[in-house]
């Protein structure tokens, strides 16, 4: 069967091999007879499955033995919340870097429960590139700086992280997790939904600093207090069981790849292609700038809505899909994470290349 080429910004384009390997795991998992999906959480069949999950995030990202690896329900959205509530106090604050959407988001449902200060911001510019800071911005009562490392709307990405002191950096990596090396020891917590680069919708990754445990505030739900999920290895209920089958799968994938590095290197490969058409193109262009740009979400205009929608129609009917941008920005946006394959990149351009030939005059 030929597949589409599915640029979606989540949930997102798998690798087939992974795909392939789940039908035929599907009615009979290893023997036994059974779907993951039949399968108790707390069975001798499915541990396995959760530990190796854990165990290969670990080794893809390096994650130092200080801290803990939860695999949660609710969407990135649920930690929007969980964050204040586990390491935020009532006297301090939480300081965000504006850089569109998602940072609203998350220091709006802070705000529900701390102070909250913008500390810099994008927004003038359209949220075109990532705003600097330095440590001298902070004030001492601030518990934790917030950052969405690649904003899958915008198609910003930090190229190089915060410069926050001793203040501790949470990082939403919801649309870049496992696309290049991070070095999660200069963050006190990560958190990412998988649906975009590590697996289906269902898994919430979060990746907490130990001194961090403990932290939470009085009224925190036990679901969303990391000590307790900690203690409990991600089983304090029941976890979302076949998405996390379907995340192992995929980082075995990302292991075979050569892992992270390699991954790494063809993403810069993949995304270079699109900048080097886009930044000599005619008739398309990117806003963001060249030290902001993302691997993972290209976005891109012509200046013509007409044309914009003519080209995500015609583009479709080529068999590329999902190119349409987020809906109040416009314009496209081309997801490219780690599952989409170079020739998909290829045909891309040779189509806006073709496009660009018949729509200029
Ligand atoms: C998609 C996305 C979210 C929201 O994720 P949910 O899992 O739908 O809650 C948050 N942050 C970023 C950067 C995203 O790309």
């Amino acid at each position: 069967m030929e597949r589409v080429f599915n640029f979606s910004a989540g949930p997102a384009v798998m690798p087939l091999e992974v795909l392939e390997q789940a039908a035929a795991e599907m009615t009979n998992y290893n023997g036994t007879t059974m779907s993951v999906m039949e399968m108790s959480h707390r069975s001798k069949a499915y541990e396995p499955i959760i530990k190796d999950a854990e165990a290969l995030l670990r080794e893809l990202m390096a994650i130092p033995d200080n801290y803990k690896v939860l695999l949660l329900q609710g969407g990135a959205w649920t930690q929007f919340a969980a964050v204040p509530l586990n390491i935020s106090t009532p006297e301090g604050k939480a300081c965000f870097i504006d850089t569109g959407v998602w940072t609203n988001k998350a220091s709006k449902e802070a705000s529900l429960y701390t102070n909250v200060e913008i500390t810099a911001s994008s927004e003038a510019d359209g949220y075109t590139y990532i705003p600097q800071v330095s440590k001298d911005m902070f004030s001492e009562d601030t518990d934790y700086l917030h950052i969405c490392y690649n904003n899958t709307v915008y198609g910003t990405r930090y190229t190089k992280l915060p410069d926050c002191g001793d203040i501790t950096l949470v990082g939403d990596l919801s649309s870049c997790i496992l696309s290049e090396n991070i070095d999660v020891s200069k963050f006190g917590v990560i958190f990412a939904g998988a649906q975009k680069n590590l697996g289906p919708a269902g898994v919430t990754v979060v990746i907490v600093r130990e001194d961090l445990l403990g932290k939470h505030r009085s009224f925190t739900p036990s679901m969303l207090r990391y000590d307790i999920q900690a203690k409990n290895g991600s089983m304090f209920n029941t976890p979302p069981t076949y998405s996390i089958y379907m995340c192992k799968l995929c980082m075995e994938w990302v292991k075979r790849q050569g892992g992270v590095d390699a991954i790494q290197q063809l993403n810069e490969r993949k995304s270079s292609m699109l900048y080097n058409y886009l930044d000599n193109s005619k008739l398309f262009f990117t806003k963001v700038r060249p030290d902001s740009r993302s691997m993972m979400n290209v976005t891109f205009f012509t200046g013509n809505e007409e044309l914009d929608k003519k080209f995500v129609a015609e583009a479709q009917t080529a068999g590329l899909v999902n190119l349409k941008g987020y809906r109040t920005l416009g314009g496209m946006r081309a997801s490219i994470y780690n599952a989409m394959p170079v020739a998909g990149v290829e045909k891309l351009v040779t189509f806006m290349e073709d496009f660009e030939k018949n729509n200029m005059n």
